[in-house]
């Protein structure tokens, strides 16, 4: 067999940030105004100034209305659940994101809480986690509902086909898991407590690796042809010729290609479909509130 197929994540990202593009446009001269996107920066946390930088960029580039909020790290719970009534009731604004981690001492389960679930473009209200689990719709967090895109771009239809998703927090792993599940896949949900990973991976026709340890899923666990999709960003030490440190998966990228029949490289794979997805459920919010149909071909 030849060399795994490389997924392209930035291309097909790409091509999503185009499609919502030219909706937006069309939302922009239905309505008169551009769908908008809130984002709350509390503190000063460096990964998520460049996070929300990055969004704000995406959206001007997309026709999205960014509104930036950006707090002092001694804001009050009251102050920020204030701004997040305030956003909630502001008819420019279409979807909400708080940028996680908050600064220690502010409840981010409260904070989610108070957003509409209905501008919860980030799927992480638990309203939208339990319309998901019920199979109604709502917002699906954006780093899953990337995979599945990729996932389904590859494959066609995903029926039938053996799913391992390593990792089960809310953000990836779990909605993960739904979310190939409706797909109608066979879904194992493996965690830190299973037993026999490499043999648990070594079923799966889909393997989504959403860990946080560098090149954890090796080769040699992977079964022949499989579709796998890494989800992990991990900074390696700096070394003198990588002064930053190299960034890797949670796959071992290299022994993988040799047995996989595609996978998503790091960086370029799963990374750039965050945003666009995230630009993606803003619009759809915005076709909601506004009353028009859900826009198609996204
Ligand atoms: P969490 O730390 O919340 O969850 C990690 C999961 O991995 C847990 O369920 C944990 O199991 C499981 N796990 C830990 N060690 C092992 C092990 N040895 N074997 C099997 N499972 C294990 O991470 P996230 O889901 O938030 O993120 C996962 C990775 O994805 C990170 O590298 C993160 O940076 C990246 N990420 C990338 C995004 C992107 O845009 N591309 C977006 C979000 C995350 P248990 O529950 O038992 O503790």
């Amino acid at each position: 067999m030849g060399e795994a197929a490389r997924i392209d994540g930035k291309a097909f990202a790409e091509g999503l940030r185009a499609r919502v593009a030219a909706h937006a446009a069309a939302f922009r001269q239905a309505t008169g105004r551009a769908p908008g996107l809130a984002v709350v920066l509390v503190g000063e946390d460096e990964a998520s100034q460049v996070y929300v930088g990055a969004k704000g960029r995406a959206c001007t580039e997309a026709g999205i209305a960014s509104f930036e909020h950006r707090l002092p790290a001694e804001t009050s719970a009251a102050e920020l659940l204030t701004l997040v009534e305030r956003l909630n009731r502001d008819p420019e604004v279409d979807g909400i994101l708080v940028q996680l981690p908050l600064p220690a001492g502010l409840d981010e389960q409260a904070v989610i809480a108070a957003i509409d679930p209905d501008k919860d473009v980030d799927g992480f209200h638990v309203i939208n986690a339990g319309r998901l689990a019920v199979g109604q719709r709502g917002f699906v967090p954006c780093t899953p509902l990337g995979c599945l895109m990729l996932l389904q771009d590859r494959l066609g239809d995903l029926a039938g086909l053996e799913a391992v998703v390593i990792g089960r927090s809310n953000i990836v792993g779990k909605p993960m898991a739904q979310l190939l599940t409706d797909a109608n896949a066979t879904v194992t949900l493996a965690h830190s407590r299973t037993r026999n990973l490499a043999e648990v991976v070594g079923r799966a026709d889909i393997v989504v690796a959403a860990v946080g340890r560098p090149e954890m899923v090796r080769g040699d666990w992977i079964k022949p042809g499989a579709c796998v999709i890494d989800v992990g960003i991990n900074r390696l030490p700096p070394t003198e010729d990588r002064p930053k440190g190299r960034l890797v998966g949670d796959v071992a990228f290299a022994e993988a290609l040799e047995v996989a029949g595609a996978i998503t490289p790091v960086p370029g794979g799963v990374g750039p479909m965050t945003i666009a997805v995230l630009l993606r459920n803003t619009l759809v919010a915005a076709h909601a509130h506004a009353g028009l149909d859900a826009p198609e071909g996204l």
